[in-house]
């Protein structure tokens, strides 16, 4: 296969500089449909991952507010980027406390890599749940739809602007010589204003908002629930947080394009407005560390130590600071979760109940 820097010179040649969003875009398509990222022999390592333990409260967080529903019947239990497959394991496993819930659900994965796609048949293939996959959540059959999101809104391309005395100006990928290099496209964007000051980074995240869009018009319609985890603040603010990784390490995001993960930080007051224009009730925010405390990881982690060896209880003791402690080391403060649902659950467990005020 040619390498997608020839792709994309040959395309700038031809085209001119292209949006960071288009760059992102066939950059991730590439990347993702090329290998498996995950894990410590890859790029980066994400929550289901370093513990069973946090499918785990996801799924107890799901069956909870289905329960609380009413227990509509049959339901879609969604998943967006399954990644291997191993969230939606733990999950499917904590199913077995209300076989009424697994009975009800057919599974749908979201999913456009056919190489993790393979990974996710070979993890749930025994699971006994029905599986299907889509390449987008409009794919999915209506339905009341409980669906889960970690680390796959961080996944989308954003468009960037940068102040300047003009206005914003598009944050563009061009070509000098042989190298990619950003510029920006010299007309500024009338319908965004004027920026504050030059030099800040407006980031906008307009394949997310379509997403959220369309799961909050999905369960305003068909009822249901969406939890979203993933890296990011509660804006609106200003700055640029497109970053690559390769082998855990942050790396130049036009250096190796289609090889090392393309990431930003999410914008969940952005999503929050989405899913609110499309007439759902918001929760949240929290961040992850508080909400799994509150639906109980230190009791799982007790609960999994009493059966462990000296060994395996310090590596659950690892992962559960690693999931919940703050600071630059843990994902406790960094990652964030907001839920969606329809507009009549005005609780769900772990959320406070109403979103900060814009
Ligand atoms: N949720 C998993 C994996 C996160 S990595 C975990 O927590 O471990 C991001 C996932 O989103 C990968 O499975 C990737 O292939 C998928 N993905 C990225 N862009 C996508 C898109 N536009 N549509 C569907 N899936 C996408």
């Amino acid at each position: 296969m040619k390498p997608l820097r020839d792709t994309l010179r040959e395309t700038i040649a031809l085209e001119g500089p292209i949006t960071v969003e288009r760059y992102m875009s066939l950059c991730l398509r590439h990347y993702y449909a090329t290998r498996d990222p995950l894990g410590s022999a890859g790029d980066f390592t994400t929550a289901p991952e370093i513990s069973q333990m946090f499918g785990e409260l996801i799924g107890l967080w799901m069956m909870e507010v289905w329960n609380g529903m009413g227990r509509p019947a049959p339901c879609r239990l969604v998943e967006l980027g399954p990644g291997r497959g191993t969230l939606m394991a733990d999950l499917m496993r904590a199913t077995r406390l209300l076989p009424d819930f697994k009975g009800a659900a057919t599974v749908h994965l979201v999913e456009t890599s056919p190489a993790l796609r393979q990974k996710q048949q070979a993890a749930l293939a025994s699971s006994g749940f029905s599986l299907q996959w889509h390449d987008y959540i409009g794919e999915v059959p209506p339905g009341p739809t409980f669906l889960v999101a970690n680390e796959f809104f961080d996944a989308l391309p954003v468009r960037q602007f940068v102040g300047t005395e003009r206005g914003w100006c598009e944050r563009l990928v061009g070509l000098e010589g042989e190298h990619l290099i950003f510029g920006l496209r010299p007309e500024p964007e009338p319908a965004l204003g004027n920026p504050l000051k030059p030099g800040d980074v407006l980031e906008w995240p307009g394949a997310s908002i379509d997403v959220v869009d369309e799961v909050a018009r999905r369960v305003a319609r068909d009822t249901g629930a969406a939890l979203i985890l993933d890296y990011g603040y509660w804006g609106p603010a200003f700055g640029d947080t497109l970053q690559a990784l390769k082998g855990h390490r942050p790396v130049d995001p036009l250096v190796e394009p289609g090889e090392a993960d393309l990431t930003t930080h999410v914008d969940f007051h952005r999503l929050a407005q989405a899913a609110a224009s499309g007439n759902a009730r918001v929760h949240g925010l929290s961040t992850q560390g508080a909400f799994l405390q509150a639906l109980g990881i230190e009791t799982r982690a007790s609960a999994l130590k009493a059966r462990a060896t000296p060994a395996q209880a310090a590596d659950i003791d690892r992962a559960l600071e690693r999931l919940t402690e703050c600071g630059p080391t843990g994902m406790g403060d960094l990652f964030k979760v907001l839920a969606v649902t329809h507009e009549r659950i005005d609780a769900v467990p772990g959320l406070p109940a109403l979103s900060p005020s814009s």
